[in-house]
């Protein structure tokens, strides 16, 4: 249930709630701190089981934005909003335009973007009615899918973990487990096996998971296998809560390190991997390739820029890996005191 006790225990400034009967709209907007700058955040669209599960996502995804932007160095605050429904059949210009005019009503408190479920098509509807979008087709002067630069943060992130776990200094030979081949994940398989890394690769979506094993030479694996199959790395790229008390006593792998946001079902989690000798690459911090391209894209800075700006996600992974060894405390903890 909503509650303001929760918002004031998770932090949120703000939480609206946008309804348009005609097109079906049901969005809600989170904008959790503000202190660094506007909240930028992208959409999710997904059909919930309810309202209450698609609010919890909500606050926690803003929330990791925060934590993302400001582990980042970058000067904004951490928002995100949800659209209640199936995104194969539920999609309409009139839907994302009523949203982005809502979103426009926020007066640039809350930056929206492309999230699972949406595309750099449904945020031209919304850039049709607001500024305040990111992520729009490169034709519009916007930086277009943020995606396949949310994979390369990720794969400099992995290269660092693989270093400080294998002490290997290359990917090859390397064993991926790449889960959910969507945006993140498919460039993500790419990247991997151009560096010859050995992938192996699934998706709930059986055809896309052929596709690629076939397009990269990855070895298609069951989704119901991926996530305990043995491994070095393990790095989810679907939806999250991967690691839960399901999974963790299962897990096979020597390092986490993936694009999807929250990948830890609760802070003890992060915990349990340490005493577990799995290293984990928190999710924020190793996915926020796709936030520095299009916040600094938006602010009109260089390709050198960005590229080094992104670069900087190993050696904050090298810094947090470190103290989390001298100190004794979890990953996910280290990266929360740095972003804090
Ligand atoms: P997407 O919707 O394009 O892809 C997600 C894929 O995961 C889909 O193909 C889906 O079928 C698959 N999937 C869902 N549940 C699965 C399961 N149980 N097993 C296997 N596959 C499953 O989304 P995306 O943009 O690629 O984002 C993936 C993750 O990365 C999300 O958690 C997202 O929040 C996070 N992320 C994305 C970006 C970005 O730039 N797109 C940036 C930061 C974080």
């Amino acid at each position: 249930m909503f509650t303001f006790e929760k918002l004031y225990k998770m932090g949120h400034e703000e939480v609206v709630f946008f309804s348009d009967e005609s097109s079906g709209l049901k969005a809600i907007v989170a904008i959790h701190d503000t202190t660094l700058g506007p909240a930028l955040g992208g959409t999710r669209m997904w059909n919930y089981a309810n309202e209450e599960e698609a609010l919890v996502d909500v606050l926690r995804l803003s929330k990791g934005m925060t934590y993302k932007a400001a582990a980042a160095g970058l000067n904004l605050g951490g928002g995100k909003a949800v659209i209640i429904g199936d995104p194969k059949t539920q999609k309409s210009e009139a839907l994302f335009r009523m949203f982005g005019a809502y979103v426009n009503s926020l007066n640039g408190l809350y930056i929206t973007a492309e999230d699972v479920g949406t595309t750099v098509k449904d945020m031209e509807y919304v850039f049709m009615e607001t500024p305040y979008v990111t992520g729009i087709p490169k034709a519009f002067g916007g930086s277009g899918d943020p995606s396949p630069y949310t994979a390369h943060g990720v794969l400099t992130g992995i290269k660092a973990s693989v270093k400080r776990k294998l002490g290997a200094d290359s990917l090859e030979g390397v064993r991926v487990t790449v889960q959910g081949l969507g945006n993140v994940g498919s460039h993500l398989v790419k990247y991997l096996t151009d560096h010859k890394a050995i992938v192996s690769i699934a998706d709930i979506d059986a055809t896309k998971t052929k596709m690629l094993a076939e397009k990269h030479g990855a070895t298609a694996v069951s989704p119901d296998d991926i996530v305990t199959m043995e491994t070095d790395v393990f790095a989810p790229c679907a939806m999250g809560a991967v690691i839960n008390d399901q999974t963790i006593s299962a897990l096979k792998c020597q390092v986490i390190a993936g694009g999807a946001n929250n990948q830890l079902a609760e802070t003890r989690h992060g915990s349990a991997l340490k005493e577990l000798g799995i290293l984990y690459a928190p999710d924020y911090v190793i996915n926020a390739g796709g936030l520095i391209y299009a916040s600094m894209h938006h602010v009109g800075k260089s390709s050198a820029d960005i590229a080094s700006k992104t670069a900087d996600i190993a050696h904050t992974l090298d810094e947090i890996f470190a103290m989390s060894t001298s100190k004794n405390i979890p990953s996910s903890e280290v990266a929360d005191h740095i972003a804090l």
